[in-house]
């Protein structure tokens, strides 16, 4: 792959007088000079609300604000651009499908079926529909290695299941998981199947349809464009039926004292003023994304978990989370060093200008599950490069002889 460092302006700096390497990918990207550009063009010479103008701004604002929709629906292959749906993120994704399917749908005995491994926004939105509507949520077991159980999915998943959730690819161990599999599970027990693409669709092809999905919510700021954007996308048959969670202005159809009739799907969920520059943000870093092509980015970034992972087993104390084998994960590496706190190791790093994160990564049920209370955690995106991989090497090395 070429490299695309030099598309990414924040990347050439020094920090603590090294060269700045950026692993901190699985939290928020960094933005490439198109998607900045994208964003100053915007207020530069189109801002103005969306839908609600008939004058030339608020046409073309309008016109870019939709375009966008279209874009998204081609990048995951959903069905019709009226099934997406623009959110701040992941999480207000996920809160959606558990306040608006969920409370509409559940009762008393049904069941939702989570995993071990999921972030806290795939977890508690669906621990507070079970404490309101009565259903039990349940726990989809790991392998040694960290990869789903599909047995003990097997068992999870019953007549009682109405809904599964599950997160595509884990934000902690970097395992894929078998969402197909889990959706064949889910449909052949009636029940729902909702995806957590946080972590999948910045560096993976994603088709909805051929994963089964029914709800499949992502984030923008962690694929290149700005915080504050995100995409749901639902099955229309779901979404038409759905009641909308937020009441206001660009939501409705006709507003009369006593009663209101809402706009039809994706407006309906789409209440009051939207982040219009940060979906223009987003539409470029699809363009961005989809010129070097998704399947590139994947082997690109399993190429550099390749170079690492053997780099890594090699330092005595090192422990790795998740399989080895790098075709079963993808470019995010969690770990602890001897005995060391994961925020002094994360500290030490810096002063090597590598940034990791430390710390429970959200996924607390996850840490208790492994035994551990915190680890560091590596992930690369499409500018990173074997000189990365490197210095993240020998930055541990350095480390761990500091600490000795
Ligand atoms: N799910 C996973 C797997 C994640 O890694 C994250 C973010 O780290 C989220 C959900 C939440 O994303 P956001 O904070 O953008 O809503």
């Amino acid at each position: 792959m070429n490299n695309y460092e030099q598309d990414f302006p924040i990347l050439k700096q020094k920090v603590n007088d090294e060269r700045l390497v950026y692993l901190d990918n699985a939290a928020t990207s960094q933005k490439p000079r198109a998607v900045i550009a994208a964003l100053t063009n915007y207020y530069y010479h189109d801002n103005a609300n969306v839908h609600r103008g008939v004058h030339t701004l608020a046409e073309r604002a309008t016109e870019k604000f939709e375009e966008v929709r279209l874009k998204v629906k081609n990048f995951i292959n959903a069905p019709s651009e009226r099934e997406i749906i623009y959110t701040k993120g992941t999480t207000e994704g996920l809160n959606w499908v558990a306040r608006s399917y969920g409370m509409s749908h559940l009762k008393q005995g049904d069941e939702i079926v989570i995993s071990y491994m999921e972030h806290h926004s795939n977890l508690v939105p669906w621990q507070q529909l079970a404490q309101k509507t009565g259903a039990q949520l349940k726990y989809i077991e790991l392998l040694a290695d960290g990869r789903l159980d599909l047995e003990s999915a097997r068992q999870q998943i019953t007549d009682k299941t109405a809904i599964v959730a599950l997160t595509h690819v884990s934000n902690v161990l970097g395992v894929v998981n078998p969402i197909a599999q889990v959706a064949n599970l889910a449909h052949s027990h009636g029940a729902i199947m909702v995806v957590d693409g946080a972590q999948s669709t910045p560096h993976m092809k994603i088709d909805v349809q051929s994963l089964g999905a029914d709800f499949f919510a992502f984030s923008g700021h962690k694929m290149l464009a700005p915080t504050g954007i995100g995409i749901l996308w639902g099955k229309s048959r779901y979404l038409n039926e759905m009641p909308p969670l937020e009441f206001g202005g660009e939501m409705i159809d006709w507003v009369q004292l006593q009663e209101t009739t809402f706009k039809e799907i994706p407006w309906k969920f789409e209440g009051g003023t939207q982040n219009i520059a940060g979906v223009v943000g987003l539409g470029a870093a699809i363009d961005y994304l989809s010129q070097i092509g998704m399947e590139q980015i994947e082997a690109h970034e399993q190429a550099l978990s390749a170079q690492a992972l053997p780099a890594l087993e090699q330092i005595k104390g090192l422990k790795i989370y998740g399989p080895l084998n790098p075709a079963l994960r993808t470019g995010i590496i969690s770990f602890n060093l001897d005995q060391l706190h994961p925020h002094d190791v994360a500290t030490a790093l810096d002063m090597e200008g590598v940034a990791v994160r430390a710390g429970h990564h959200c996924a607390q049920p996850l840490m208790k599950y492994l035994g551990v209370a915190a680890m560091a955690r590596a992930s690369f995106y499409l500018y990173n490069t074997e000189q990365d991989v490197e210095q993240l090497v020998k930055a541990i090395k350095a480390t761990k002889e500091f600490f000795k």
